[in-house]
Order: C-alpha cells, then sequence, then structure tokens
C-alpha cells in the first residue's frame, strides 16, 4: 500500500535522538530551546513555544488570548476537530465559518456576512481560528482587516503549512495573527512524533503560553508576585498543564527542520506533477492563488459526482484495492456526534460540506517516488472509469 503520508527519518535524525538518549536531559534540558530558535528562524518570528502537540498548542493559544466561558471562537469546518475543541477546552462556544470551493481555506466573504450579522445579535467572536488546509495559506490579509474592524484576534492554525509561504514571508511570521500554531505529527510536513508549537510576535503572549505550557509556573523573579525565597524558589500564577516537549522530540525536530525546504520543494514538484498529468481527467487538482506557495501536506482532489462522474466513494475502494492508499480530508466539523449534540445541522455550511463530498487525498510525502506516483496516477485514471 503506498500511503497518503509518511514521515522521513535518515541517519542524522536516529544519532541526533541517540545523543539525547545518552546525555545528562532526556526532557527540560537544552534541546527544546534550541529547536524552539531554529523554529523561530525557520518561520521568521521572534517567539516560538514548543510543545506535546498541536492540539495542546490552540488550547494555550486560546487561553493566552483569554478565551473563557461566554466567548464565541470561529473556525472553518473543513478541519480536524481540534481546531474547534480548543475553544470547548476553555469553556468558550464554537461557530463555524464556511470555506473557498477550490481551496477548503476559510473564506473571507463568508466571515464578512456572518460578521456583519453577529454584529447586530452581539454575538461577534473573540477569536477566529483560519486552517491553512493542505499547506495554502488562507487569505491573511483579509482576516486581518475584519479582525481590525470587528476586534476578535486570529490564531492560524497553521498545523499544514509549515514551509508555505504568504505574501513573501514564510507561514508563521505572524503579520496578520496574534498566534500561529505547528503540528509535528508524523504525517505532517516535519515530525517529533507528537508534537507542535505556537508562534508569535508578542513577547507578553509568548511568556503566558511558556507559563501555561508548564503548570503555570515561572522561574524567573521578574514575573514573581513575591520575593524569591532562594534559588530553588517558583511560583504557581495560575491553573496551567504539562504540555512540555521532551528533548528526544526537540533534537528529533531540529534536526527534520534543517530539510524543511528540501521536503517543500519536493512536495511541490510532485504536486506540481500531479496537475500536469491529472489533466483532463474529470476532477478537480487544488486551487492556487497567487502570492501563496503551499507547503503541500496534502493534495486533493475532488471527484464530481454531480456532473456525473464514478461516485467518490467507488473511486476510493478501487484506489484502496489498487493499493493506493488515499484518504478523505475533512468530515465536516460540525457533522460529529459531538457537535450535532450542541445544535449542529447537516447542511449548515454547504461548501465545507460539498468539498468533503468530493474530496478524495492522494498520496504525497517527501520520499513518495515518481514511478510510485506514475502507479497512483494510473489507478486514478482506471477508478474513473464508469
Ligand atoms: C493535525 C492537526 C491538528 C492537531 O495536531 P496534533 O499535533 O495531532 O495535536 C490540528 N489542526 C489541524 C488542521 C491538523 O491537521
Amino acid at each position: 500500500m503506498i500511503p497518503y503520508g509518511r514521515q522521513d527519518i535518515c541517519d542524522d535524525d536516529v544519532a541526533a535522538v541517540a545523543a539525547v538518549l545518552r546525555s545528562d536531559f532526556l526532557t527540560q534540558g537544552p534541546e527544546v530551546p534550541r529547536f524552539e530558535a531554529a523554529l523561530a528562524q525557520a518561520c521568521d518570528v521572534p517567539h516560538a513555544v514548543a510543545m506535546n502537540s498541536a492540539t495542546s498548542a490552540l488550547h494555550v493559544a486560546c487561553l493566552a488570548l483569554g478565551l473563557g466561558p461566554g466567548d464565541r471562537l470561529w473556525t472553518s469546518p473543513n478541519t480536524f476537530v481540534a481546531s474547534a475543541n480548543c475553544a470547548r477546552y476553555c469553556g468558550a462556544e464554537v461557530g463555524f465559518v464556511d470555506v473557498e470551493p477550490d481551496t477548503g481555506n476559510m473564506s473571507v466573504a463568508d466571515l464578512a456576512a456572518r460578521l456583519a450579522q453577529a454584529e447586530l445579535d452581539g454575538t461577534l467572536p473573540k477569536v477566529v481560528v483560519p486552517v491553512h488546509f493542505a499547506g495554502l495559506s488562507c487569505d491573511m490579509a483579509g482576516i486581518a482587516a475584519l479582525a481590525r474592524r470587528y476586534g476578535f484576534r486570529v490564531i492560524e492554525d497553521a498545523s499544514h503549512a509549515v514551509g508555505g509561504r504568504y505574501q513573501g514571508e514564510p507561514v508563521g511570521h505572524g503579520r496578520h495573527s496574534d498566534i500561529t500554531v505547528l503540528s509535528f505529527h508524523p504525517v505532517k510536513i516535519v515530525t517529533t512524533a507528537e508534537g507542535g508549537a505556537a508562534l508569535t510576535r508578542d513577547a507578553a503572549l509568548a511568556q503566558a503560553m511558556q507559563r501555561l505550557r508548564s503548570h503555570g509556573i515561572t522561574r524567573e523573579p521578574s514575573q514573581m508576585r513575591g520575593e524569591p525565597d532562594g534559588p530553588w524558589y517558583y511560583e504557581q500564577l495560575e491553573l496551567g498543564f504539562n504540555y512540555r516537549l521532551t528533548d528526544l522530540q526537540a533534537a528529533l525536530g531540529r534536526s527534520q527542520l534543517a530539510r524543511l525546504s528540501d521536503y517543500v520543494a519536493r512536495r511541490r514538484a510532485l504536486a506540481d506533477r500531479y496537475d500536469a498529468l491529472l489533466q483532463g481527467l474529470p476532477l478537480s487538482t487544488p486551487g492556487r492563488r497567487s502570492g501563496v506557495e503551499s507547503a503541500w501536506h496534502l493534495y486533493v482532489v475532488g471527484v464530481d459526482e454531480a456532473a456525473g462522474a464514478t461516485p467518490r466513494r467507488q473511486v476510493f475502494d478501487r484506489l484502496r484495492a489498487a493499493g493506493i492508499g488515499v484518504n478523505v480530508h475533512y468530515i465536516p466539523v460540525h457533522w460529529q456526534p459531538y457537535y450535532q449534540a450542541l445544535g449542529f445541522r447537516r447542511g449548515q455550511f454547504p461548501q465545507a460540506e460539498a468539498h468533503y463530498r468530493r474530496a478524495i487525498s492522494l498520496p504525497l510525502f517527501p520520499t513518495l517516488g515518481l514511478d510510485a506516483q506514475d502507479r497512483v496516477v494510473a489507478a486514478v485514471r482506471e477508478a474513473l472509469r464508469p
């Protein structure tokens, strides 16, 4: 089976992890700050706070922005559930904004319409979480303009998008947002097995997130309410968590990060090649935007059943039977039983739902060979036959 995504682990990665195993610190040692410095450099942002998952980073980012009971967070329904769940962890309400049909990214037009209505209703969101679907940045300038007008904060869920660029700057630079969250799960662009990070230009937000990932504790005298009793002294200032990344993982992450631009270049070359090889077939290829370079986490094609093509389910089953490990991204979050129980209904976000009904994610990862890609394309051609 050719999987839809796969990590790339080289000898340098193994050596980096082995060196930490033999060192004095398996966690809370020097590797986490080194990884954070490398991340900050790669994304051209002053502060990176590493955590044990993107889910943890989303939670801590929401808390740092003051999200709490009575507040609202809006995100895209075309995402993994974690982008919405972070609001629920904080006791806040979730709302969704529909997506653009060709990119699957949050629609700025739909966001503007919903904000205008929410202003009348007194239900404006405190935080909006655009998701850079498949690695392509959302229209962040458009979202930032609305953030200024309506006074909400922005967390970019860039779990798919490290190594991508938006208007000449790396994703994570943060010109148009408060915080950017990354994931280092093995199917993503670079991996620490489990892991994530929150990036920000704001020193106070970075400090708040550093505390929240480690029990709400500080060892910095300048942050303390009282006088330190001695060198051992720490203070817990608020209720935090143990969301720390280990030094083993940070070493793996830093070793992987050295290949970030190679990874993205390879993914882009494969995506361009898919675009060319799939031309003329009855399916849509991923939408692109000028000034935006995708990190190409996913390559999602659309099978348009309504236009008389072979049903998506049949295409999917034929591809799996042919040994192609296709997947589907994403089941609309508001369709999940948990969110249905909160009052969401099918049909509420028609573009995200249409996207889901058409979507098939084809294999895309840096070590996918051209022969294997040719096999995928041949299988797609075969699977689309009536
Ligand atoms: C993978 C993913 C997450 C969660 O990442 P973890 O590191 O597994 O917690 C959140 N949002 C999106 C869009 C993702 O793809």
